[in-house]
């Protein structure tokens, strides 16, 4: 029996791993769930998985949670903070860990997990795009078992061969990244600068939260697992190339050096690589239907197109960087991301907050963590001001800094 802490269970993620795990009831129990703030979501997830602690990360909710738990005369103690998160990614019942809070608030919980020695389902791409080198030490330091959930790199596990080593002793050229381009892949550009938040978060193949959403309609998200894919699998940034496959299909590939390329695919349904990594290296129903290659019919690649996505330019430049760029990058866009959402910048204003934070912050190397909290708190302080001062005061062509009308 694995006992499961399950960081971030109210989200897209979270949700889609419960699903997988209430197929195994004899396999898998849950030992924490945790949620930012959604007290409902929660509650009803502690009726059904009857854990023993639930976290809350707002301190303000304890009370209401605590209540509601006990109104249901359920023995689950109630946790809050970034340390009742971290307690439940460290505590000894613990087996397995599946990280999946969004953004930069999953890296300290996550690599209190890995610190322990767990094995960790990785969803959360953020806490190795911000300490990717930190975060590899760590799972080598502490004997971690390292699964990837994202689905691409979850697909490039599964097309390398057990154990790998370094890529050139496994015969390995490059990696394929696949995206799916997300909905604006053929929008006209002038269009782009009138774009919705409903519009960038209805994903034409997946279903996800909001945050990764609109990374997706960016591509930030694909820069970022451009570097999250350097890290896992100690790839050079040259050895990755994404390629744009709109089916959402193949969900990434592996060339090697005989000519052979091998693809993982699938229907586009992350209780896959959910199942895969919990199951690892047996395999577990999942819930997904099986793929019908008859109604998929076709696959098409093509290249993405760096002036359509700039933030995926800005990644890449990150991840051939090496120093904290990356860590900026993320936080920079974190707040540009949530402002587009609130409708106080416009879509094509993300990429140009990014930049403009990445022009005026010092991006020393990620010599230790604190070094790394530093550059995301400035990087955060100098994005925030540059949505704030705009173009006026910066100076720069934030063309698309009018809020979306
Ligand atoms: P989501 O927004 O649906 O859920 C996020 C979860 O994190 C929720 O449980 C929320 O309560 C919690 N959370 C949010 N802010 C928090 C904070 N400050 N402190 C503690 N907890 C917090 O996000 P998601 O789509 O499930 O994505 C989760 C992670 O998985 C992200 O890193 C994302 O990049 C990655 N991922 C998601 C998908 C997908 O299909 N959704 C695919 C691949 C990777
Ligand atoms: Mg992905």
């Amino acid at each position: 029996m694995q006992k499961i802490t399950l960081l971030g269970s109210t989200g897209s993620i979270g949700r889609s791993a419960l699903d997988v795990i209430s197929r195994h009831p004899d396999a898998y129990q849950v030992f924490a769930l945790t949620a930012n703030s959604n007290v409902e979501l929660l509650v009803a997830q502690c009726q059904q998985f009857r854990p023993a602690v639930a976290v809350i990360k707002d301190d303000t909710l304890v009370d209401q949670l605590a209540e509601r738990l006990q109104a249901l005369s359920l023995a689950t103690v109630v946790l809050s903070g970034e340390a009742g998160l971290c307690q439940v990614s460290n505590a000894n019942e613990v087996d397995t860990v599946l990280a999946a809070i969004v953004g930069a608030a999953g890296l300290e919980p996550t690599l209190a997990a890995v610190k322990s020695g767990k094995r960790v389902l990785l969803a959360n791409k953020e806490s190795l795009v911000m300490a990717g080198g930190l975060f590899m030490d760590a799972v080598a330091t502490n004997g971690c078992t390292l699964l990837p959930i994202d689905s691409e790199h979850n697909a490039i596990f599964q097309c390398l061969p057990r154990n790998f080593g370094p890529l050139a002793e496994v015969g390995v050229e490059r990696i394929l990244l696949t995206a799916s381009g997300g909905p604006f892949r053929t929008t006209p550009l002038e269009q782009l600068l009138s774009v919705t938040p409903d519009q960038a978060c209805a994903h034409p193949n997946w279903s996800m939260g909001r945050k990764i959403s609109v990374d997706s309609a960016t591509m930030m998200n694909k820069g970022l697992e451009l570097i999250e894919a350097c890290w896992l699998f100690d790839a050079k940034p040259e050895q990755v190339q994404v390629v744009i496959h709109p089916q959402s299909v193949i969900h990434s590939m592996v060339q090697y050096t005989d000519g052979s390329v091998l693809a993982q695919m699938g229907n586009p349904d992350m209780r896959t690589p959910i199942a895969h990594a919990l199951a690892w290296p047996s395999r577990i129903d999942s819930g997904v239907e099986p793929l019908d290659l008859f109604a998929v019919a076709r696959l098409d690649f093509e290249p993405p197109d760096l002036r359509r996505f700039p933030c995926l330019r800005l990644a890449m430049q990150a991840a051939e960087a090496g120093n904290t760029m990356a860590a900026v990058v993320n936080a920079a866009n974190e707040v540009a991301v949530e402002a587009f959402l609130q409708e106080r910048i416009g879509y094509m204003a993300i990429a140009e907050v990014i930049e403009a934070t990445v022009e005026r912050v010092a991006m020393p190397v990620a010599k230790d963590l604190e070094t790394v909290k530093a550059v995301d708190l400035q990087a955060r302080a100098k994005a925030a001001e540059v949505i704030v001062r705009g173009r006026q005061t910066i100076g720069v062509p934030l063309a698309g800094l009018e809020p979306a009308p």
